[in-house]
């Protein structure tokens, strides 16, 4: 189990090390299950000094393809290495939808994790017309399919992939746990198709769109649910914690 939270763009180099203090918390007895926390770029270094030695990972929320140059603003898998990140969140919709990010665009940035020791949490996901629309299978394939373009994995630790319907994210609207499990039997089914059995077992699918501490637990204990990537709830340490209480107990 993995629960993971991505921060967008909140907090400041305060405010962020002190929810990275709750998190440690909140985690330090989290048996059995992993926890990492994506904050802002310039925010990780402080971020991580706080995290250090505890059970609490970072992560990017992106990455440049390229490994150094002359790409203003940009951030490479090495310098996200170099601040403590061992994951990086690759496509997040926001990332697709707002930033211009192509299924090329993707797979050239799971590339680029995967050849630099960084485990790519790689973002997929339907839109809602595309759920009305019946299609959200094929989009959810197609993504996996382009994105992963080539990629050779030597464990199923060396990928996480999170189902992220795009109509649940930061909507307060979460995808029923009937539909969730649906979508990552799909996603688990594709994955062994694509690598093996063993490997697309160890695969972890996260789900996001909206999970926060109420909702957790019935969305957690699917099947094929092996943790939640959480926006909004993880800007609060609190709320944070009791998605991670309810993933011990889920997982113990
Ligand atoms: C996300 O941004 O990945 C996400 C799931 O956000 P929220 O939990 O706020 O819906």
């Amino acid at each position: 189990m993995l629960i993971a939270g991505n921060w967008k763009m909140n907090t400041d180099l305060p405010s962020a090390r002190a929810l990275a203090a709750g998190v440690r918390e909140s985690a330090a007895d989290a048996e059995g299950v992993e926890v990492l926390v994506c904050p802002p770029f310039v925010l990780l270094d402080g971020v991580y000094q706080i995290l250090q030695g505890s059970n609490v990972k970072v992560g990017g929320q992106t990455l440049h393809p390229e490994d150094e140059g002359a790409f203003t603003g940009e951030v490479s898998a090495q310098m996200l290495r170099s601040v403590g990140c061992s994951h990086v969140i690759v496509g997040h919709s926001e990332r697709r939808a707002l930033f211009g990010e192509t299924d090329e665009d993707v797979h050239a940035r799971v590339r680029q994790a995967l050849d630099n020791d960084l485990v790519p949490v790689l973002c997929v996901g339907e839109t809602l017309d595309q759920r009305r629309g019946g299609t959200q299978q094929k989009v959810v394939a197609e993504q996996l399919e382009k994105a992963l373009e080539g990629a050779e994995l030597a464990s199923g630790s060396d990928i996480v992939v999170a189902y992220e319907p795009v109509w649940a994210i930061g909507t307060g609207e979460t995808a029923t746990p009937e539909q969730a499990q649906s979508m990552h039997a799909f996603a688990r089914k594709w994955l062994k198709d694509r690598f093996t059995d063993e490997l697309a077992a160890d695969i972890c699918i996260l789900y996001g769109g909206s999970m926060k501490p109420h909702n957790a637990e019935e969305l957690l204990s699917q099947d094929d649910v092996d943790g939640g990537l959480i926006g909004g709830a993880s800007l609060k340490a609190s709320d944070f914690g009791a998605i991670i209480e309810h993933a011990v107990h889920l997982a113990g």
